[in-house]
Order: structure tokens, then C-alpha cells, then sequence
């Protein structure tokens, strides 16, 4: 696939990542993911899989996909070598690729400009979207106010209370919120509230789905999407050092970032690709979101594919928790399932307390604030660096910008200041 213009800094252009050519069955990834839809909805997924399946072979989609990117959401994202980070840990050189620094802060602007542009070739007019911590219903409100689709974003009545910020921002941007009242009230419920939605609506509505999780085309169009982010990050490691990482670091929540930084890698059989999932607080707790690195996760069918999801004997949900409100799933990316499977990701979890601790050293010593989702890449980056070799180098995936998190980091600082600010800006609405 050439193109002409895009990317001539890296000596090339983007060319996509395509599963398709990896796995034999169309949709599934070894035992995992498949396309378990009401019927209702078969017309709607055929109609998705034509639209993705001509986009992938036009070359002029490609030049679009890679001209908003670039001119709208600040890519080639940059390759930053953490020079003092490298000092202090005193092995290998650490290198930080910054999807902070995409539109939106984080690399679900890769996903949702992409699925704008495949809602435009189906000549659709809104798009849905589910959310619980909020960050992917503000990019999908941003992407419809860019291309003038109309935009209502399901979100448990718990996560609307809990992410105001977000919640104002989707409503400035246009989009209509709705809060989901079933079950409690939180993403599960309100990834059912969209697929309602869009049974009713399918002729003039396409579901943004936030991760590489859900039916078949959803894993590998958002995987494909998200690719750029290794695609440029191989390029960008060659130019820089002349030699491929030892190890590329991404925190795993639905498996997005980590498959778009991977999939730059996974055909370079030496370099080792850790995911790195939420411990909350620690695998043996009960309290954490790891599916592939704890007991408490199964095989199972569930919102419409298979793959490994946190659920008790009889099938039912487990309750998840994280300090980072992005990874707290339930389910995993089925093409993630699978490479766990072959053994050729390897998936660890790190604590609440441990992502602190390494967002604290980044902030300090590099100036980098990672989101408490990145942050848990950090952490193992940082557990492996001092044994490694100086002569290697590692590449940690900072998926998004933690400004968002301030509240949180806050609590967890236990900050007098930033306490008696909120206090005072309570007391000044009441008076
Ligand atoms: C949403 C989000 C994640 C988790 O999603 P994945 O699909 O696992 O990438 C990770 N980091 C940031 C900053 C996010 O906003």
C-alpha cells in the first residue's frame, strides 16, 4: 500500500497493521472473539465489515486516516528519550512514546477519527458511544462535533456522577448524556443501554466502540487503527538508537494502546511485548481488574464475543476496581486472549500504591505526567530497567496525559491544599 505525502520524516508511509493476514479465521483470534449478535443486528455488522473491508484496501482512506491524524491530533506523536529516568535506574535507556500529547490527551483519538471517517462512507448521520470513566465519550463527542454527526454518549449513573469534568465537556461538545439506571449503573450497564440504541437505530446510527473488545469487526478495526502507534514507534526507535527495544511496556484495560504499540513489534521475534494490567489492590484482594495475570478470570461469552472475563463460577460479572478508572473492565481484547495463549505477550498487574509511586518518579524526574492508566506501564518498565543491560534500551507506551486524573492523585497525596480549595469552592455555591 504507497501513498504519497504522510510520514516522509520516517521515510515512508503508514501502512496499517493488518490481523487479518495473522489469524485464519475471519473475526477470530485462535479460540477468541467472534461476533455473537441478536439477529437483528446482522444487516448492521455486515454492513460495518463491507465498509471496513473496502476501506482497508483504499489507499485514499489510508491518506485521509493519516491527514487528520496529523494535521488534527498533533501525530507523529513524538519518541522521548527519559534521559534522567535511565541515569537513576542505571541499566538499560528508557524511552517514552507520547500518545499524551494526541487531541483529547490519549490515543483514543487514533480509534474514534478512524471510525469517523468509516460513519462518513456509510453515509451516517450519529454515533453512540458507551463510557465509564469518560475519556472516550469526550474524543467521540470531539470527532462528532469535527465531522457534524449528531452524538448521545451511555454512561452508568455512578460514572456520571463521578466524572462531572468529563460529563460538562461532552455536553459542551454537543452530545447528549445519558445516564443508565440498570443494573449498577456503571460501564457493563451502559455498554447494553448503547446496543439497545443501536438495534433501534441502526439505519442512521454507528456504535463508536471505546477498545479492541466486542464483536467481530470491533478488536481488529480498533487494533488496526491504534497500529500507527508502533508503527511510528519502530521507526522512530531505528532512527534514534539504530537497534529494537528489548522490551515495549503498555498498561492494559480493554487492550487498545497495548495492541497498537505491539502490533509495531509482534513480528520481531526478539523484542518481548509486557502488557501490564490493574492490581488494584493486589491480585489476592479480590479488589483489582486483572484478567490475564489472576485466578479470578475464565473463558467465557460475554457482550457479544469470547475471551477471558473477571466472573464468579455461575457466570456472573465479578466487581472491578482500579485507581485508574480506565481499566476497569471486565472483559479483554480476544486478540490480546490469544497472544496471552501463544505466549508471545506476556501480561503482569501492578497496585494502586505502585502506580503512585512510579507517576510520582516521572513527574519528578522527567516532567512527564502519564495518566494513572499509563502509569501502570511505568511500573514494570521500572521494576526491569536496572537489570537490564546498558546497551539496551525499552519502550514504555504513555497511552494518555494524566491531568485528568487530578482529583484522584490529589486524594491519594492527601494534599491540604488542594482540600481547602474544593472546600472553598463548595462553600462559595452555597452561600
Ligand atoms: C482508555 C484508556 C486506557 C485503556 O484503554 P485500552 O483500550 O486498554 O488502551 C489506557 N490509558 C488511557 C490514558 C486511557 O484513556
Amino acid at each position: 500500500m504507497k501513498q504519497e505525502g504522510y510520514y516522509d520524516d520516517f521515510g515512508g508511509v503508514f501502512v496499517p497493521s493488518l490481523l487479518s493476514e495473522r489469524f485464519n479465521q475471519k473475526g477470530y483470534y485462535n479460540e477468541f472473539g467472534g461476533a455473537f449478535v441478536p439477529e437483528v443486528l446482522t444487516a448492521t455488522f455486515d454492513e460495518l465489515n463491507i465498509a471496513f473491508d473496502e476501506a482497508k484496501k483504499d489507499p485514499q482512506f489510508w491518506k485521509d486516516y493519516a491527514n487528520i491524524l496529523q494535521n488534527y491530533s498533533c501525530r507523529p506523536t513524538p519518541l522521548t528519550f527519559a534521559e534522567n529516568l535511565t541515569r537513576h535506574f542505571g541499566g538499560a535507556s528508557i524511552y517514552i512514546k507520547r500518545e499524551d500529547l494526541n487531541h483529547t490527551g490519549a490515543h483514543k483519538a487514533n480509534n474514534v477519527l478512524g471510525q469517523g471517517l468509516i460513519v462518513k462512507r456509510m453515509g451516517k448521520q450519529r454515533v453512540i458511544a458507551e463510557t465509564g470513566a469518560g475519556q472516550h465519550g469526550v474524543a467521540t463527542a470531539t470527532m462528532a462535533a469535527k465531522f457534524g454527526l449528531d452524538c448521545t454518549i451511555y454512561m452508568g449513573e455512578v460514572d456520571v456522577e463521578r466524572q462531572r469534568p468529563n460529563v460538562f465537556w461532552m455536553e459542551r461538545l454537543g452530545a447528549e448524556v445519558i445516564a443508565v439506571r440498570d443494573g449498577t449503573r456503571i460501564l457493563k450497564d451502559a455498554i447494553n443501554a448503547a446496543f439497545r440504541d443501536w438495534v433501534t437505530n441502526m439505519d442512521t446510527t454507528h456504535y463508536v466502540l471505546g477498545t479492541a473488545c466486542g464483536p467481530h469487526p470491533f478488536p481488529e478495526m480498533v487494533s488496526t487503527f491504534q497500529s500507527i502507534i508502533g508503527f511510528e514507534a519502530r521507526r522512530q526507535i531505528l532512527s534514534q538508537v539504530n537497534q529494537l527495544p528489548k522490551r515495549v511496556y503498555a498498561c492494559v484495560g480493554g487492550g487498545s494502546n497495548a495492541l497498537g504499540i505491539f502490533l509495531g513489534f509482534v513480528n520481531d521475534p526478539d523484542v518481548e511485548l509486557i502488557g501490564v494490567e490493574a492490581g488494584g489492590k493486589g491480585l489476592n484482594t479480590g479488589y483489582h481488574a486483572s484478567r490475564l495475570c489472576s485466578e479470578d478470570a475464565s473463558v467465557g461469552i460475554a457482550q457479544g464475543y469470547k475471551t477471558f472475563f473477571l466472573q464468579n463460577t455461575d457466570g456472573q460479572m465479578r466487581e472491578t476496581h482500579s485507581v485508574a478508572a480506565g481499566l476497569d473492565y471486565i472483559g479483554v481484547s480476544p486478540i490480546l486472549s490469544s497472544f496471552h495463549r501463544s505466549g508471545r505477550i506476556h501480561f503482569t498487574a501492578a497496585t494502586d500504591t505502585e502506580v503512585i509511586d512510579a507517576l510520582t518518579l516521572a513527574v519528578q524526574k522527567e516532567g512527564l505526567i502519564p495518566a494513572l492508566e499509563s502509569s501502570h506501564a511505568f511500573v514494570q518498565a521500572f521494576k526491569d530497567a536496572p537489570h537490564l543491560s546498558k546497551h539496551d534500551c525499552i519502550i514504555i507506551n504513555q497511552s494518555g496525559r494524566g491531568d485528568k486524573d487530578i482529583f484522584t492523585i490529589a486524594d491519594a497525596f492527601d494534599d491540604p491544599k488542594w482540600k481547602s480549595f474544593i472546600k472553598e469552592k463548595a462553600e462559595a455555591y452555597h452561600a
